[in-house]
């Protein structure tokens, strides 16, 4: 149930749980530990932040989405028959109050879950694994990298980037894999300083291998000028490398 870019707006009755969802698919997962597992990817629209290198532009810059009623999602989940393990992602899905409600109908059903999400948001759901993609300093859109050009979101996506007290009490609460976005050696000092504070705060142990580096791009020829010099960061600092299957596997097609 792919929900296109001209999805028309479907305002939720008051009485339904609904979510803004941007496309719904079946595809396989292609970053982090559950790399390779087929899986539904669930992602719905809207983001507290303004990545400039962001991969759902249509769920952040300039969001479009359908109103789904939980019981639509999980009818359309379960269409998927082969199915065990579900991706919410978005934009950032934790914004939504109805993701609860999701997660945990999803969790009852005996759903694998994990939720993608930037880290600014806890909320108390069922979920199995919280992959945490904190957004460092680099990801902030300057003018010169906004995509719209306009540069207004620069302050509010600093400000906003990263909530320690949301960040530990994910890892806390859930099995969590940290996962950066690296666009060169240069995150590398803050990704290790970030790491850090996430262990002084937490009584979970983070362990290196739980720590993940994603090279930055949206395309095949994207990371084939970057996947290298990631994966050598990766093995300098102990830190986890991970693929970006699904661009290896089909490159930027949607729903994939
Ligand atoms: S946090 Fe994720 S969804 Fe939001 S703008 Fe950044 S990359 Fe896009």
């Amino acid at each position: 149930m792919p929900v296109s870019a001209d999805a028309t707006e479907r305002e939720p009755a008051d009485t339904d749980e609904a979510l803004p969802i941007n496309e719904l698919f079946y595809s396989v997962q292609g970053e982090g530990r559950l790399a390779g597992v087929p899986t539904v990817f669930v992602r719905t629209s809207g983001c507290n932040l303004r990545c400039w290198f962001c991969d759902s532009y249509h769920t952040s810059w300039e969001p479009t989405h359908d109103w789904l009623t939980v019981d639509e999602i999980v009818a359309e989940v379960e269409a998927y028959e082969q199915a065990t393990h579900v991706v919410l992602t978005g934009g950032e899905p934790m914004i939504h109050e109805e993701s609860v409600a999701l997660l945990n109908r999803l969790g009852e059903a005996g759903y694998h879950t994990t939720v993608e999400t930037n880290g600014t948001v806890y909320r108390d759901a069922h979920i199995d694994l919280a992959s945490i993609s904190p957004k460092l300093q680099s990801s902030t859109p300057t003018p010169e990298k906004d995509p719209t050009g306009e540069g207004e979101w620069a302050e509010r996506h600093d400000e906003r980037r990263i909530d320690m007290d949301a960040l530990t009490a994910l890892v806390d609460e859930y099995d969590s894999q940290l996962k950066f976005v690296v666009t060169g050696a240069d995150d590398m000092p803050e990704i290790e300083r970030l790491v850090e504070r996430v262990r002084d705060g937490t009584t979970t142990t983070v362990a290196d291998a739980d720590v993940l580096l994603m090279a930055e791009g949206t395309t095949r020829e994207d990371l084939d000028e970057s996947r290298n010099a990631v994966a050598e960061l990766a093995m300098e600092y102990g830190y986890r490398y991970t693929p970006r299957l699904h661009v290896d596997l089909w490159n930027d097609a949607p729903g994939t």
